[in-house]
């Protein structure tokens, strides 16, 4: 039986399946890219159904924040968790000791003293795997790295009942002062305009990301189904493809001067896997260029040399 949507109890949580299920093919074939696996989470669902759906799709297991999250998991047949948080009160410990045996557990260790509390739960015969949290700027828990890390480690080995299988960290340089990072591409360029999976009209990245790019093209002419078709189809004169792609380097062009008007950067690089289009730099340093208050025309333009792969690099690098 269809149940109708004006006759659901609420709250109740309504999902598109085919995002859901896009989204998550997305990300394990993204981490299969990079040769590295995928343990998404909970935190963003908290719902059995779509943590299953995310091991079928590819997740080798799934990440919680407390032992009760790790309970629900658990009996609802999820079957290798690791508690991203490092627990410490004895009842909780306990909670923890009882899932052993039904589940791939892991839990996190940031001190000495923790380690060794939950040494006096765990035995050489009844072992827990226990990954070491490291503090990259989140200043939340965990151990410094380098010194800190490896001194910890060995003291875990001195601990029977412990396993240690694994470092961990949340990135806290990815997030501004509030603990969430600014988000220029919701900022609005135009007013009520195009409407934005944030919730928002008229967002940037609504008109200037590739997305934007090739669902404005895809309006034009239905042939414009990528980027590359549709730059192959510019240089060999198609005016309807120029048209679009200049409107949106108009679009790109805004954002740029917005940025430079705010911060007044002396270089702006540009990266994503479009930009591999020698024109388009040209392009937007011309439409940048055209617009900006004239005290600011020093700031340089220039192309990401390491290309689609520019921001997960520099993620990484912060953590080296
Ligand atoms: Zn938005």
């Amino acid at each position: 039986m269809s149940t109708n949507i004006n006759t659901l109890e609420t709250p109740a949580l309504l999902l598109d399946l085919d995002k859901l299920e896009s989204n998550m093919q997305f990300i394990v074939e993204k981490a299969k890219a990079y040769g590295v696996t995928y343990r998404p989470h909970i935190k963003t669902h908290k719902s059995i159904d779509i943590a299953k759906r995310q091991i079928e799709a590819g997740a080798i297991g799934l990440t919680v924040a407390t032992v009760g999250e790790a309970e629900v998991m658990i009996d609802g047949g999820l079957k290798d968790i690791f508690i991203a948080y490092p627990i410490s009160a004895p009842s909780k410990v306990q909670r923890a000791e009882k899932l052993l045996n039904r589940a791939n557990l892991t839990l996190t260790v940031d001190s000495k003293e923790q380690a060794e509390m939950l040494g006096t739960y765990f035995t050489a015969a009844n072992p827990v795997e226990v990954w070491i949290k490291v503090n990259s700027g989140l200043n939340r828990c965990g151990v410094e790295p380098k010194g800190e890390v490896l001194a910890l480690a060995q003291e875990i080995q001195k601990i029977a009942g412990l396993h240690l299988t694994g470092l961990y960290t949340h990135a806290g340089q990815a997030y501004g002062q509030h603990a969430f990072a600014g988000e220029f591409g919701h900022t609005i360029t135009h007013a009520f305009g195009r409407q934005c999976n944030c919730g928002l009209q008229g967002c940037y990245e609504r008109y200037a990301s590739t997305t934007a790019l090739i669902q404005e093209a895809l309006k034009v002419n239905p042939s414009f189904e990528n980027g590359k078709v549709l730059f192959e189809y510019w240089h060999e004169g198609a005016p309807d493809a120029k048209q679009v792609i200049t409107n949106w380097v108009d679009e790109i062009a805004i954002g740029l001067i917005n940025l430079v008007h705010s911060f007044n950067p002396s270089t702006i690089i540009v990266g994503g896997g479009i930009m591999e289009q020698e024109v388009l730099i040209d392009m937007i340093k011309a439409r940048v260029d055209a617009q900006m208050l004239p005290s600011f025309k020093e700031v340089e333009i220039i192309k990401a040399s390491l290309g689609n792969q520019s921001g997960m690099l520099g993620g990484v690098s912060l953590h080296l």
